[in-house]
């Protein structure tokens, strides 16, 4: 993939607060998501621009593009972004062009757009794509280390980490967008020394910082995506939310991996980021010398080359009555994606290798990306430990893991010198109290 206009530093809109520095989605950004406005009108596809959402669907009854451009924008437009996701790499960069000379100051397609504009406030967002499957991955050195030490002690990191990316078939149904609000999970749980487990409500309620990773045009059951083809294949990257009942998963997790621990709640960002906006924060994918080299099918020198994104992310920790005050609460860690063991090129040619079929509107999560450092821990059970030590967050506030009413709130951007920041908004959801027994 190329850098062209749309990425230019110098490119200002007409839309006066996208052209903030510290915003979230200036003019080289324009993410999608799928929303209704505050009457409520049927959902459509919209595009950030600043505080505001270009309704595609108002936009597209002007007629303003051709071509492409034009089939993508009547795509986009829908209540779903699987039929734009289906159409390929051509015809998102053709809409992505379009949009953004429409937006881009001195446009003579001003007028119709304005027309078109929303504020994001009072705006409601839904999960943009039917979600046919939900993969979620394991591809954090750090993370497999730090929780196998606890799970583990003998054997934290399987022998199979290093040669290819971990990862399991989840659940797509109990998906849902940034302000998701969940029960505390019940289920089984053996206490240490116990010789039959308990029943009751999770202890040991976590969050995990992925990525998560929207697969656009599919494969043909039995035809693997080469490595060198992955990056045509995913329409963008959102944030992710894999809370995890810990607990319960110890108990259920062997041989077959997570089941319920999992199912019952994972909450994403609205806006996907697509993979040309995050273009210009690509970096070196590298390992360790000491590591073993990938297979063939997991190796090439693109990747090798640019094979990472440097994504900042960060999450942080509300409490009830913080979030009431409106307080921006207190930040449990900070990392990047460019620390992931495997690239998601890697993760698209492995999962597809023995001939799994993915199909547009997929989603796959990164596993959590924690990072090497302190503070750099993306789940509680690793910041505390396995809930050993608590962390302070202020006067007065510990945790070990999340209570009733907490809210988890997770940012990303990426930034580099002589680039626009570009953000992904936010993704927050909040534990409600356990369903009575
Ligand atoms: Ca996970």
């Amino acid at each position: 993939m190329n850098l062209n206009e749309t990425h230019d530093p110098a490119r200002r809109s007409w839309v006066a607060d996208a052209n903030d520095p510290a915003g979230d989605f200036p003019i080289q950004n324009l993410p999608f998501a799928v929303f209704r406005d505050a009457h409520g009108a049927v959902a459509r596809g919209g595009v950030a621009i600043g505080s505001s959402i270009v309704d595609l669907a108002t936009l597209r009854a002007c007629s303003p593009f051709e071509g492409l451009a034009a089939e993508a924008l009547d795509a986009a437009a829908e209540s779903t972004l699987n039929r734009l996701m289906g159409m390929g790499q051509p015809a998102w960069s053709a809409l992505r062009l379009a949009l953004s000379r429409a937006l881009a100051e001195g446009s003579p397609l001003r007028e119709a757009v304005e027309t078109a504009l929303v504020p994001q406030s009072g705006a409601t967002f839904q999960v943009p794509a039917h979600i046919g499957d939900y993969t979620d991955m394991y591809t954090s050195v750090h993370h497999a280390t730090n929780i196998g030490r606890l799970f583990r002690p003998d054997n934290p990191l399987m022998p199979n980490f290093k040669w290819l990316p971990v990862g399991y078939h989840g659940r797509a149904s109990s998906i849902d967008v940034s302000g998701q609000r969940f029960r505390r999970p019940v289920g089984q749980t053996m206490p240490p020394g116990a010789d039959k487990p308990s029943f009751g409500p999770c202890k040991r309620l976590d969050y995990e910082f992925e990525i998560g990773i929207w697969m656009g045009t599919g494969n043909t059951l039995g035809e693997p995506v080469a490595i060198d083809a992955a990056d045509e294949h995913v329409f963008g990257l959102c944030l992710l939310n894999d809370w995890s009942a810990r607990d319960i998963q110890a108990w259920e997790y062997q041989p077959l991996g997570p089941f319920l621990s999992k199912s019952f709640a994972t909450t994403i960002s609205p806006w996907i980021v697509t993979l040309e906006a995050l273009e210009p924060y690509r970096v070196p994918w590298t390992r360790p010398d000491e590591d073993p080299a990938p297979l063939p099918y997991l190796e090439s020198e693109d990747n090798r080359s640019r094979g990472g994104i440097d994504l900042t992310i960060e999450a942080w920790l509300q409490t009830s009555e913080e979030r009431e005050a409106g307080a921006e609460g207190h930040r449990l860690s900070h990392s990047t994606f460019a620390h992931s063991y495997w690239s998601v090129a890697q993760m698209i040619a492995h999962h597809t290798v023995g001939g799994c079929n993915l199909q547009p509107g997929d989603l796959i999560g990164s596993g959590t990306q924690s990072g090497p450092g302190e503070g750099e821990a993306a789940a509680m059970i690793e910041l505390t430990q396995g809930g050993k030590n608590p962390v302070t967050l202020a006067d007065g506030i510990t945790r070990t893991f999340l209570e009733d009413g907490d809210t988890v709130v997770f940012k990303g951007w990426c930034e580099r010198e002589g680039r626009v920041r570009i953000g992904f908004g936010l993704c927050e959801g909040t534990v409600l109290p356990a369903r009575e027994l």
